[in-house]
């Protein structure tokens, strides 16, 4: 059993989407095993996304997620962060495959709807920078 961080990015959450997107989670059999709606800070979005404070686009991406609330949720089942990342699509939705939530959801690659991690081991700090032990089950 896998568990993974999600986060349903101010683009859609602002388009209304949250429990369409929450919807592909459960019909592909991931758990929600803890959510929360909130407003990132400043230091909350430049601290989650610090391995790409050295890029180009960090400060557009910083704005962005900062820019309304967010929804994040820690999945859970087999091969939990895999299955996440197919689900989601590729990282530019012009790109991304058809039925993906990227395709479906999402306008551009600054703002592309979800963000999932991309490892085992970022999930393990992605799910501890957001959720306490007893949040989730
Ligand atoms: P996320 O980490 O949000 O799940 P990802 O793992 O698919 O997305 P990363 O390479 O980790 O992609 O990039 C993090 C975010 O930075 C992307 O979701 C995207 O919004 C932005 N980004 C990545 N590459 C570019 C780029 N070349 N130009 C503009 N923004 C980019
Ligand atoms: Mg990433």
């Amino acid at each position: 059993m896998e568990r993974t961080l999600s986060i349903i990015k101010p683009d859609a959450v602002a388009k209304g989407v949250i429990g369409k997107i929450l919807d592909r989670f459960e019909s592909n059999g991931l758990k929600i095993a803890a959510t929360r709606k909130m407003q990132l800070s400043r230091a909350d979005a430049e601290a989650f996304y610090a391995a790409h404070s050295e890029r180009s686009f960090f400060n557009d991406l910083v704005d962005f997620m900062v820019s309304g609330p967010v929804v994040v949720s820690v999945l859970e089942g087999e091969n939990a962060m895999k299955i996440n990342r197919d689900l989601m699509g590729a990282t530019n939705p012009k790109e991304a495959e058809a039925g993906t939530i990227r395709a479906d959801f999402a306008e551009n690659i600054d703002a592309n709807a979800v963000h999932g991690s991309d490892s085992l081991e970022s999930a393990a700090i992605e799910i501890a920078f957001f959720f306490s032990q007893r949040e989730i089950s």
